[in-house]
């Protein structure tokens, strides 16, 4: 069954939307198979964002990532990946849809609330990166 790595950022965390999250997953059906909050390290960061190192926002990126507790999730069924992420939203706040995540809850670009793989195989080295072998 495929996977996928959705974490609420910082400031889903400190906007009380953790909750809210989880619902609507919950409510369309999908499968929580993993979660736990953390403050991720620096270097955790880096490797989950390095796709970006050359941007110029990717600095700031971490630094935002880095600044509080996420909740780190893994979720599972078929079409995982496409499902959350039409579910959480564009990147661009003028293309995020009313009814998404971010359409519903954010205007910014980088605070954004929720990360979730764009792929099957970008899940599958973001899990590993985030929850060690006994976690799953
Ligand atoms: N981001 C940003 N400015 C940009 C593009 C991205 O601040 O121009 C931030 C934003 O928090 C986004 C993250 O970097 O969620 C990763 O970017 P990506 O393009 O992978 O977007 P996502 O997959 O999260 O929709
Ligand atoms: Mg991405």
């Amino acid at each position: 069954m495929e996977r996928t790595y959705i974490m609420v950022k910082p400031d889903g965390v400190q906007r009380k939307l953790t909750g809210e999250i989880i619902r609507r997953f919950e409510n369309r059906g999908l499968t929580l198979v993993a979660l736990k909050m953390l403050t991720p390290k620096r270097e955790t960061a880096e490797k989950h964002y390095a796709v970006h190192a050359e941007r110029p926002f990717y600095g700031e990126l971490v630094d935002f990532v880095t600044s509080g507790p996420v909740v780190a999730m893994v979720w599972e069924g078929k079409d995982i990946v496409k499902i959350t992420r039409a579910m959480i939203g564009a990147t661009k706040p003028t293309e995020a849809l009313p009814g998404t995540i971010r359409g519903d809850f954010t205007a910014d670009m980088m605070s954004n609330l929720i990360h979730g793989s764009d792929a099957p195989e970008a899940a599958e080295d973001e899990i590993a990166l985030w929850f060690g072998e006994g976690e799953l």
